[in-house]
C-alpha cells in the first residue's frame, strides 16, 4: 500500500479532475491525504481520501478585495499570494511530510506549496494540471498578446523578489517558470486529450499522461422540453455576471429553445425577476447531466467546462474573462468547435448562438473531439502514472 499526498488551490475547477483519481487510488487499496479548503472539504471526504485544511495558511485570505479580483490576472500579486501561502504552510508541512513519509506528492500546477515540499525534501512528484500542459511551444500556440507578455516581463523584478523569498527557504527554484510551468521531466497529469492540447508532440509519453477529463457520475435527471437546449454557465470563480444573465433572458426569452442558465450562488433567482417559460435559473446545475442534453453551451471557457462539453460532442459560444480562459477559447476556435461572442449584448449572443445551433461543422467538430476525449485514459490512467512513481505494479 503506498501513501500518496494531494496539494489544491481552494478552486473546485481544480479540485473536480482529481477526485476521480483519489477514488480510484482508494479503491485500489492506498492511503490518500488531501490539502485543501473547508468549502471544499465535503467532496474530497466522499472520495475517502483523509482532508487536512489549510484555511489558516491562505495566502489569498489576507487581500484586500480590489486585490482578490486581480488573483490569476496580475502575475507579480499571483505570484507573491502563492509565496505567502507556501511560507505559511512550510514548517507545518514539512513536518508533516517528514513523518509521513508519502511515496509521492500529487500537487495542482498552482499549488506551489506542494511542488516545493517535494523538491525540499526528494519526494517523488506528479503535477494535476487542470490547464493545458504548458512549455514555449504551447505558449507561442495560444497566441498570448503582446500586451500581456510586456506586462509579464516588467514584472519579474518583483516576481523575483518573491522567489528570492523561497529561495532564503531552502527552496531550489530557480525562476517562477520553475514553478508555474511544467517542464519536460516533471511527471505530469493533463485532465485533458492529445487531440485538444496545443502542440501534443512537444510534451514527451514518459513523463505526460493525457488523461481526459474526469466526469463525475450524473446525479439529477434533466428534462429535455424543447427540440434544441441552450445551457449558459460562467463556471463557479468569476460567475457574478448579474447583467450578463439579463442579456441572455432578453436573447431567448421569445426565441423557441429551452435554456438553462447556471448563475453561481452569488445571485439569487430574485435578482433575475420573473422568467419566461422556457428559461430556468438555479444557482447550480448537474453539468454533466446538462451536457448529455444540451445543443450548444454559452460558456466561459473554464478547462474543465471546455472538456466537458467536448467530452459529449457539445458545441460553444465563448465568453472568457481571463487569459488562462482566452487561451482555451483560442484553440476551441482553432479546432473549429465553437465561436467566441464578438462583443456583450442580448442581440450578438442571440447570432452567435443561431450560428453555432445551425451550422453543422461546429457539432461536427465537437463530435470529432469527443472521440479523442473518450479514448482517454481517465482516472485509472491517472492512477497508474501517480502508483508507478510509487513503484507499484500496474493493476
Ligand atoms: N459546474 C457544475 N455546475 C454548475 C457550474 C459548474 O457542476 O452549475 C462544474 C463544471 O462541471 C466544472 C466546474 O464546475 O467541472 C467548473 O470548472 P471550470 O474549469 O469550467 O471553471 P471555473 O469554475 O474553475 O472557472
Amino acid at each position: 500500500m503506498s501513501k500518496i499526498v494531494f496539494f489544491c488551490i481552494p478552486a473546485h475547477g481544480h479540485t473536480n479532475p482529481t477526485l476521480g483519481v483519489v477514488r480510484e487510488l482508494v479503491r485500489r487499496g492506498h492511503q490518500v491525504w488531501y490539502y485543501s479548503y473547508e468549502p471544499l472539504r465535503r467532496k474530497i471526504e466522499s472520495t475517502g481520501a483523509i482532508f487536512i485544511p489549510c484555511d489558516d495558511y491562505d495566502g489569498e485570505l489576507h487581500l484586500k478585495p480590489e486585490e482578490t479580483a486581480r488573483i490569476g490576472k496580475d502575475l507579480t500579486l499571483s505570484t507573491r499570494v502563492l509565496v505567502d501561502t507556501t511560507l505559511a504552510l512550510d514548517d507545518v508541512v514539512c513536518r508533516a511530510m517528514e513523518q509521513l513519509q508519502p511515496d509521492c506528492i500529487v500537487a495542482d500546477s498552482m499549488a506551489v506549496w506542494g511542488k516545493a515540499v517535494a523538491m525540499k525534501l526528494g519526494i517523488p512528484f506528479v503535477s494535476s494540471t487542470t490547464t493545458f500542459a504548458f512549455n514555449e511551444h504551447s505558449a507561442r500556440v495560444m497566441k498570448r498578446s503582446l500586451g500581456e507578455v510586456l506586462g509579464m516581463l516588467f514584472s519579474m523584478p518583483k516576481v523575483n523578489r518573491q522567489i528570492k523569498r523561497l529561495q532564503e527557504n531552502g527552496y531550489p527554484v530557480k525562476s517562477v517558470l520553475d514553478i508555474l510551468q511544467n517542464d519536460d521531466h516533471t511527471h505530469t497529469i493533463v485532465y485533458t486529450s492529445r487531440e485538444f492540447q496545443p502542440c501534443a508532440d512537444t510534451f514527451s509519453e514518459q513523463y505526460y499522461a493525457f488523461v481526459g477529463p474526469s466526469l463525475r457520475p450524473v446525479q439529477e435527471e434533466i428534462t429535455k422540453t424543447r427540440e434544441k437546449l441552450i445551457y449558459i454557465s460562467m463556471g463557479t470563480v468569476n460567475n457574478d455576471m448579474l447583467p450578463f444573465y439579463r442579456e441572455c433572458i432578453a436573447a431567448f426569452a421569445k426565441s423557441t429553445y429551452q435554456v438553462i442558465l447556471s448563475t453561481g450562488d452569488r445571485i439569487t433567482p430574485k435578482d433575475l425577476g420573473p422568467l419566461p417559460e422556457n428559461i430556468m435559473a438555479v444557482p447550480q446545475v448537474d453539468q454533466i447531466a446538462v451536457l448529455q442534453k444540451a445543443d450548444v453551451f454559452v460558456s466561459h471557457c473554464g478547462m474543465n467546462s471546455v472538456n466537458e462539453s467536448l467530452y459529449f460532442g457539445v458545441p460553444l459560444v465563448m465568453l472568457p474573462q481571463t487569459p488562462e480562459q482566452s487561451g482555451v477559447a483560442e484553440r476551441v476556435l482553432q479546432l473549429g468547435a465553437g465561436e467566441k461572442l464578438p462583443k456583450r449584448s442580448a442581440a450578438a449572443l442571440a447570432a452567435a448562438v443561431e450560428q453555432v445551433i445551425h451550422e453543422p461543422r461546429y457539432a461536427a467538430n465537437a463530435q470529432a473531439l469527443a472521440g479523442g476525449l473518450r479514448n482517454c485514459p481517465g482516472a485509472k490512467g491517472a492512477a497508474d502514472k501517480i502508483l508507478q512513481l510509487c513503484g507499484e505494479e500496474k493493476e
